[in-house]
């Protein structure tokens, strides 16, 4: 077991890194929640076992627990081994972008909405709007 000192001090030294390890809607979710578990009164145990619940849901932040807990990584070198890991690139968003497709049945033309506000193109070969695909992925 470890002390709940070491969790308690793992959670405060991760949340300024959340940002580079978790999507932005998560990161702000899981630093929320590790505020909420850190600002416990004086009287109160350190809620040592749900700071571990909430860095276990994400492979990163687990990792990072696992890092710093069992091999006493510093903060940084957290960062560059998960960093070669996972390299946090473009592609690395989980959520998947919505495909769309052009309606003709023959035609092969697809586009992938990266962002909301992008206006649906149209198809080039057949100048008619993509579609959301229905069958998913
Ligand atoms: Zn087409």
């Amino acid at each position: 077991m470890y002390s709940a000192d070491e969790i308690v001090n793992i959670a405060q030294e991760i949340r300024p890194y959340l940002p580079k390890l978790l999507d932005t809607p998560i990161a702000q979710q899981v630093d929320g929640q590790l505020a909420g578990l850190l600002s416990q009164g004086p009287t109160e145990p350190p809620a040592t076992q749900q700071i571990v619940a909430v860095l276990s849901q994400h492979e990163l932040t687990r990792e990072w627990l696992r890092l710093s807990l069992e091999e006493h990584t510093p903060a940084e070198a957290i960062l560059k081994l998960l960093r070669t890991y996972e390299p946090l690139t473009g592609s690395h968003n989980p959520i998947e972008s919505p495909h769309y497709v052009c309606p003709v049945a023959s035609c092969h033309q697809e586009w992938y909405r990266r962002s909301s506000t992008v206006e649906t193109p149209r198809c080039p070969i057949h100048d008619v709007q993509f579609v959301r695909d229905s069958k998913g992925h």
